[in-house]
């Protein structure tokens, strides 16, 4: 049995004034055949991974392609897309015949004259395997599932996990189902409902971590192979667009639609009661000093790099530092000139510093200060599970009896390590701020006191009646009152 796997991944903020091009992938994930390394996955690296290590044991052969994936940040250009495309597509045709393919992809991927990167890239996959090929995507659930997709692939899975913590398990069953299949044990068919609604679906708060155990009680029984929900990413204005429910199962198109149609019901029901309450930064900050047990984690969603964000924006920093906050700590600041000037500054000088608010009009104003250079790391990085998150060169900063953490790689918060790699320990602060929607749960969730979600003014806004759509298919809940959720797969 012989196996492909490669990956082709961003998430794309249509929105975002950053573009991405072939220096962002170069940048984060750039690995051509064999040089993946052997530690851990690498953003949406798990197929290929995973893989590599069944191989070994003997299950099939893999063939690997390459693996290339940048951070989320605005659409890529359609020289950068093709030029990656046309590699891993010369890499499939070399490895032929082949029995197997598994991709590792975003999912809300846009590039210039691309609006369905992954429907185009699996489509053009299929055309050159021809359909007696098994192929198999994994996807993060804050994706577009086009029809397109479902119709060239045999077997689509998302992750159940945000944050993603089973990015790994995922492609493990990914691969089992992919061998089963070309053994002839079963033969997945597929059905979608779209739930017409844009929503968050954080699965650490009681609602969706109820829903992700409700969907894996159906899995493995009864015929159903898979199921999947996918949440949408509401900052990829796509004509797909959209929260949708996917079921894989055996052989039977009925058992798979009557699944789909009743979880996908199901999570229409769930509308706007998945989110977490935002208070103000003002707000926030207050109530957070008003906790007499620390650390208090402070969450600014609205300047995640993870969906597009700069993560320069200054609005929740400023207020620490009005309200003067003792025993705090913030990060990440992408800031790659203020990191330069305080490595040539060095460990232990004062110097005057004008720190974020720099790329666009979300990103509010620069703060001018003066700070003390606290630590200086080349080549920093944190973790998410298994994944090891590059920071790119990183500073740490100190303002009042404030520390921030400034990088270079633009990235959000996931680890620990982000405060403990520059000598800060959160565990041992009253307040860590942190840029990210949810992600960060995974680590700094156990270590909180109390996680308070503030609404800043960057650019990923939580309101989502106010981002100017255009592409967006309508009717939409909640730009829409009324609409018609239903089975369209
Ligand atoms: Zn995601």
């Amino acid at each position: 049995m012989k196996l492909f796997a490669a990956t082709i991944a961003t998430e794309t903020n249509t929105f975002s004034p950053l573009p991405t091009s072939l220096e962002s992938f170069r940048e984060v994930v750039f690995y051509r055949p064999g040089e993946h390394p052997n530690d851990a996955p690498r953003m949406c690296t798990a197929p290929l991974f995973v893989a590599r290590s069944r191989a070994t044991r003997g299950d099939f052969v893999l063939i690997e392609g390459s693996c290339f994936a940048a951070s989320p940040a605005g659409i890529t250009s359609k020289q950068a897309y093709e030029q990656l495309r046309e590699e891993v597509l010369a890499q499939v045709k070399n490895a032929l015949p082949l029995d197997g393919v598994l991709l590792g992809l975003h999912g809300a991927m846009v590039a210039h004259g691309y609006d369905d990167v992954e429907g185009d890239l699996i489509a053009q996959v299929r055309s050159i395997v021809g359909d007696a090929c098994v192929i198999g995507v994994e996807h993060d659930p804050h994706c577009h599932m086009t029809i397109k997709r479902l119709q060239h692939c045999d077997v689509m899975i998302c992750y159940k996990e945000f944050p993603h913590t089973d990015v790994a398990d995922r492609a493990e069953e990914l691969i089992d189902i992919v061998i089963r299949t070309i053994n002839g044990e079963v033969e997945p068919v597929m059905s979608m409902f779209d739930c017409r609604q844009i929503g968050s679906y954080p699965t650490t708060l009681p609602l969706m971590r109820a829903f992700v155990e409700r969907m894996k009680s159906f899995e493995g029984r009864d015929g159903i192979l898979s199921v999947s929900a996918i949440h949408c990413f509401p900052y990829g204005d796509v004509e797909d667009l959209g929260s949708r429910l996917l079921v894989v199962a055996d052989g039977s198109k009925p058992k798979a639609d009557a699944l789909a149609e009743k979880l996908g019901l199901e999570l229409v029901a769930m509308r706007g009661k998945t989110t977490p309450e935002f208070l103000s930064v003002q707000n926030g900050v207050d109530k957070a000093i008003a906790i007499r047990e620390g650390p208090v984690v402070i969450a600014d969603p609205a300047d995640n790099a993870g969906g597009g964000a700069p993560s320069d924006n200054t609005n929740l920093l400023r207020t620490l530092i009005e309200k003067k906050v003792v025993s705090a700590c913030i990060g990440p600041i992408w800031d790659p000139i203020a990191v330069r000037l305080c490595f040539d500054a060095g460990v232990g000088a004062r110097i005057p510093l004008r720190l974020g608010g720099k790329i666009g009009p979300d990103s509010d104003t620069p703060i001018d200060a003066s700070v003390e250079v606290i630590a200086t790391i080349e080549d920093c990085w944190q973790s998410f599970g298994p994944t090891q998150v590059p920071l790119g060169d990183c500073v740490c900063v100190r303002i009042d009896s404030i520390d921030i953490i400034i990088i270079t790689k633009r990235t959000q918060a996931l680890g620990l390590e982000l405060f403990r790699n520059l000598g800060v320990e959160p565990t041992e602060r009253h307040l860590v701020c942190v840029k990210s929607t949810n992600h960060f749960m995974a680590a700094f969730g156990p270590i909180a006191s109390e996680v308070i979600y503030v609404d800043s003014n960057g650019p990923l806004r939580r309101d989502y009646r106010s981002i100017p759509y255009k592409k967006v298919r309508r009717p939409i809940w909640p730009l829409d009152d009324h609409v018609e959720p239903k089975l369209v797969f």
